[in-house]
């Protein structure tokens, strides 16, 4: 079974075929830590993380890098506004966002590199451009000249006018071409700098993706992936640096664009004024939830996000837990879970997540249908093993249904208690008591089922958003 991933380079679906098999690597762009992120930038951080998971089973090394981007005039702005430095800002919001990827199920990648710690790498690539007659030093900025590169524009499908127009080009006196893009730019005292032959300075933001990629993985790497919102220009321009610092060597060999989330039906975007923080959102729903619907559309299309697509998410991780819920009984040891070779042909059809998931659904279907106790327990371990590689299904079934929110305002213990009283008023035949405490409960949105195992107690999901 091969992988097939679509090349935005080639804009064709291709053989996945890494030029070291005993060494695959990836790069993906990473967040400006300057704030919470906004959910769609974890789209990319979930849908290349299983892309790394499926790499790993197939390869016997995968070095994926995702970097931070930790110095940017945005985080300058931040600390300004705060009055503190850029470090106070930045080790703050980059420990929330790996803080907020763990929730959602993301693995650590092999390396997280920092811009910040990439200087003299960073200065050493403008210092090579320049040799090598790609860059220009000008009234303290390193400039890249776009016409010393005929391919510029060849990755985002543009022509010279359109990307004029889309990067919103500076005109200034330093430029020998509207187009041409900053490699380093001065800073004043106020701002953070590093001395280079240039004068005190930092670096653009293009150019650290650069140095990184290449100081971890090579000159030329297998995948380099990210949102379709940067494939122009940043990733244009990454291109760009890349070949020219390194002879004309491809930079990135498979190049892959996740779809931008939509809000009823609009683009969500800051300028919008509709996007949502993930910090919060992980507040109010069950991480779970946001990591499949995350990866519930094909990462290439759109994704809708709304009270009712999250619902629906809910709703169907609900279903599935219910199967596992009634089966909880049947054991299945950690090493009994085989992921489905559906599953995986499924992911290797260029990341198919919806194929996979309606895989998925068949096995929970199968398992529900089972009735003998050998088909219970190979069932359960399918679906539980489909399940571990998607980063779902791995709660314990009946502490999900016992979830309001990540931030559980029901306490178990109350709800344990209070069933114990019922059971107790019952046997006394105090029927009025028994009911009382089954309207208290139901009031805090908790559902009890007396069954012939006892009682069984969840929170339904209507009422599982607290507001
Ligand atoms: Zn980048």
């Amino acid at each position: 079974m091969n992988l097939r991933l679509h090349n935005s380079l080639t804009r064709r679906l291709e053989d996945f075929v890494p030029q070291n098999p005993q060494r695959v690597t990836m790069y993906v762009c990473g967040p400006t830590v300057y704030n919470y992120i906004h959910v769609g930038n974890a789209r990319p951080a979930v849908v290349f993380g299983l892309l790394a998971r499926l790499l790993r089973r197939r390869y016997s090394e995968v070095v994926y890098a995702r970097n931070i981007t930790d110095v940017d005039d945005k985080i300058n702005a931040a600390a300004k506004e705060a009055g503190t430095g850029i470090e106070a800002i930045t080790s703050r919001f980059a420990r929330a966002y790996h803080e907020d990827m763990a929730r959602l199920g993301v693995d650590v990648p092999d390396i997280v590199p920092h811009a910040t710690e990439h200087i003299a790498e960073i200065i050493g690539m403008c210092e090579s451009l320049i040799a090598s007659g790609h860059a220009y030093a000008a009234e303290g900025h390193v400039l890249f000249e776009i016409a010393t590169f005929p391919e510029y524009g060849q990755l985002s499908g543009r022509s010279a006018e359109d990307m004029l127009a889309g990067a919103r080009v500076e005109v200034a006196p330093y430029k020998r071409s509207p187009g041409d893009f900053v490699l380093w730019k001065p800073s004043s005292d106020d701002l953070p700098g590093w001395d280079s032959p240039w004068g005190r300075g930092r670096p653009g933001w293009h150019i650290e993706c650069s140095a990184m990629a290449a100081t971890h993985l090579g000159e030329t790497i297998d995948i380099h992936a990210g949102g379709n919102d940067l494939m122009f220009p940043h990733h244009e321009n990454e291109v760009a640096q890349s070949t020219c610092a390194h002879g004309g060597k491809l930079f990135a060999r498979y190049w892959l664009h996740n779809g931008m989330l939509t809000f009823a039906g609009r683009k969500m975007s800051k300028s919008l004024g509709n996007v949502m923080i993930l910090h919060e959102l992980l507040e109010r729903y069950p991480a779970e939830v946001l990591r499949f619907l995350l990866l519930r559309a094909h990462y290439r299309q759109p994704l809708e996000w709304s009270e009712d697509t999250l619902a629906q998410a809910r709703a169907t991780l609900d279903g599935w837990y219910r199967v596992l819920l009634d089966h909880a009984d049947v054991p299945v040891e950690g090493d009994e879970l085989q992921v489905p070779e559906e599953i995986e042909q499924a992911l290797c059809d260029d990341l198919n997540t919806p194929a996979a998931f309606a895989v998925l659904a068949g096995l929970a279907d199968q398992l529900r249908q089972a009735d003998d106790s050998q088909a219970r327990r190979q069932r359960k371990a399918a679906l539980l093993g489909a399940g571990l590689l998607l980063g779902l299904l791995q709660d314990n079934p009946e502490q999900w249904f016992q979830q309001t929110s990540a931030g559980s305002e029901i306490d178990p213990a109350w709800v344990d208690e209070l069933l114990a009283q019922r059971v107790a008023a019952r046997a006394a035949r105090d029927f009025a008591r028994a009911d009382e405490i089954r309207k208290t409960l139901s009031e805090r949105g908790i559902v009890i089922e007396d069954g012939a195992t006892g009682t069984r107690w969840r929170v339904e999901a209507a009422s599982a958003v607290v507001p």
